[in-house]
């Protein structure tokens, strides 16, 4: 099953060593073996991201990007419910590499060192990290991340940015113009020239 991070996890004091193994190794399972393609970044990535070959060790790392997982309040989707849903779109699995549900807890999606399935056209650089809800009662966009959340995204976003100095963090929205998610400026709340 999928890795299940807090904010007091070992993952966030020792980058990369609860990441996942391939999609098709089975999800959610510890290794070590990719800390070193993780931190030894180099450009590898394929260009392409949605489909059964996305795996491209030591890729470059560019973007963080937000999202939301565009569901209502009351409704309680797991990282399990998400990959579900996004095999049923015909990815291996999970299109992103984290999901932080309502309770601050942070789990494991995609490995770091795989391409996302989750921003068409950004995808072979840029790291996936959708947080659940993004959408008010009545089904509108709306800013809906709880305390827990926020804390759960900055922490994410700092460890990812010790693995990737270079990447700029920004919102789905933000590189397609139709899109609301994740609902909130990505930019200019986690801009890092504060
Ligand atoms: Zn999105």
């Amino acid at each position: 099953m999928f890795e299940k991070l807090t904010l007091n996890d070992p993952v966030f004091n020792v980058p990369g060593t609860h990441l996942n193994p391939p999609c098709k190794g089975g999800l959610g399972n510890s290794i070590d073996n990719e800390v070193r393609s993780i931190q030894a970044p180099s450009l590898t990535g394929r260009g392409k991201g949605e489909g059964p070959k996305g795996e491209s060790p030591g890729r470059s790392v560019r973007l963080l990007i937000i999202h939301c997982s565009a569901t209502l309040p009351g409704q309680r989707v797991s990282v399990q419910d998400i990959d579900r849903w996004h095999r049923q779109r015909g990815f291996d699995c999970i299109g992103y590499h984290f999901y932080i549900t309502v309770d601050g807890t942070i789990w494991t999606g995609r490995p770091l060192s795989q391409i996302g399935a989750h921003c068409k056209g950004y995808n072979a650089h840029s790291i996936g990290i959708c947080y659940e809800g993004g959408l008010d009662e009545e089904g509108r966009p709306c800013d809906t991340r709880t305390l827990l959340q926020k804390a759960a995204l900055v922490a994410i976003i700092n460890k990812l940015r010790e693995i990737y100095p270079a990447a700029d963090v920004v919102g789905h929205c933000d590189l397609d113009l139709s899109k609301a998610c994740p609902c909130f400026s990505a930019v200019e709340e986690y801009s890092s020239e504060e």
